[in-house]
């Protein structure tokens, strides 16, 4: 039996799959939405049939209630699909959790303790934890870490240049985020080229509402985008990305209070902030209709992508591939061309053909001749999650 219910809780959301680890194939999978707000949805999806509600979800808990309910609606209650273990996708695991743990009353506490460093999301995975464990109190539960994979930086890569008392009091370091991500994308790049691991220098770039880099050194990570919270880094949906942190002081000066600012930069700041719409399918209308707003966010979304693409170059010496992957790096030929434009001289030559075809799996899209390798590798981190899982409570 590895049948394997994720559990991947957002701020204000729960995502759920039910997963065979041996396989990846999906049996059901979801999301309750909008938890918190007065009037929450749930999408439930088993096989071909689909069902969707809206009802209230004050908070997780009730999320995970109703994740059991569509089940039991949908024809087959979830205890008797032969659950074996839970996976938790958990967003900040500090620098004590480097690898799956199996979750006990400690783990969760601690997973609580670092919701200090990530608030919007590890009180939230708590929640769902205790329901979790409430619900199937019989099977293991393992959580899973977003910034277990970036523990392998370097200490040069993930110290802030600041008093160094004032960070080792308040753990204040690089952790980096979409670890899970980064991991299973760039494991898929190696299969997909028939190469081991282990002899690729790749960057990685998840672009979806959130969005990172990582360079990855014979499948290590070794610097990644995202930093003490996955505010750093790339320009993203809502999320400002890199700015000058004398920014933020101005206008703590000129009156904004901390939680202004919070929303300020992680919801009303990147692509929203410059165009009023987070979802890079509106923004690409509007700039090619002409919309100046969006043709600048594009521009300044590309600009950061860049950026970092060659920082990557130099710190890896060289890349064998660059890797898109999530919404926007998985479905925009255009983003792509403009990420890969120009880098002709660098050895990046993309086929345009290749860029705009349609397709679902891992594909090239640079040209035979390209010296560095360009891929669209689709992310999959319930599966990973389901792998990492499995493989810890089957050891
Ligand atoms: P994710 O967080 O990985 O689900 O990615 C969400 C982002 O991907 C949103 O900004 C979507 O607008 C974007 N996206 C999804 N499909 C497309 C598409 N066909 N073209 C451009 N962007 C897309």
């Amino acid at each position: 039996m590895t049948t394997i219910l994720v559990v991947n809780s957002g701020s204000s959301s729960v995502k759920y799959q039910l997963v065979d680890a041996a396989s990846g194939a999906r049996f059901a999978s979801g999301l309750v939405e909008r938890i918190g707000e007065p009037l929450g949805r749930i999408q439930h999806q088993a096989g071909e049939a689909r069902s969707e509600r809206e009802l209230a979800v004050p908070d997780h808990a009730a999320g995970f209630a109703a994740m059991l309910d569509a089940f039991a609606q949908a024809g087959t209650p979830i205890s008797e699909l032969g659950v074996a273990a839970v996976g938790h996708r958990v967003v900040q695991g500090g620098s004590e959790f480097v690898e799956p743990t199996l979750i006990t009353d400690e783990v969760a506490e601690r997973i609580l303790a670092l919701g200090e460093l990530a608030p919007l999301h590890n009180p939230a995975h708590y929640q769902a934890i205790v329901a979790a464990r409430a619900a199937f109190p019989e099977v293991p539960h393992v959580a899973v870490f977003d910034t277990a994979f970036h523990q392998s930086i370097p200490a040069e890569a993930y110290t802030y240049a600041i008093d160094t008392t004032v960070a080792a009091e308040h753990g204040i370091r690089r952790y980096g985020f979409h670890g899970i991500s980064h991991l299973v994308v760039s494991r898929r790049a190696a299969a997909f080229l028939g190469k081991p691991v282990s002899s690729l220098k790749q960057i990685v770039l998840h672009l979806g509402n959130g969005a990172s880099a990582c360079a990855i050194d014979g499948g290590i990570s070794v610097d990644t985008s995202m930093g003490l919270t996955p505010l750093e880094g790339l320009v993203m949906g809502t999320r400002s990305g890199d700015l000058d942190p004398g920014l933020m002081l101005h206008l703590l000066r000129v009156g904004y209070s901390t939680d202004q600012l919070d929303q300020l930069l992680n919801k009303r700041s990147g692509l929203m902030g410059l165009a009023g719409s987070n979802d890079f399918r509106d923004l690409q209308r509007a700039a090619e209709e002409g919309d100046a707003a969006s043709q600048l966010a594009f521009g300044v979304y590309v600009h950061a992508i860049r950026r970092y693409l060659g920082a990557y170059l130099v710190e890896l010496g060289g890349a064998d591939t660059i890797v898109f992957t999530a919404g926007v790096g998985e479905n925009s030929p255009a983003l792509r061309a403009a990420v890969c434009a120009e880098l002709e001289w660098f050895g990046v030559r993309i086929d345009p053909a290749r860029n705009t075809a349609v397709g679902g799996g891992p594909r090239r899209i640079s040209a035979d001749h390209s010296r560095i390798e360009v891929l669209v590798v689709p992310t999959d981190e319930e599966a990973e999650i389901a792998r990492q899982t499995w493989q810890l409570v089957s050891a």
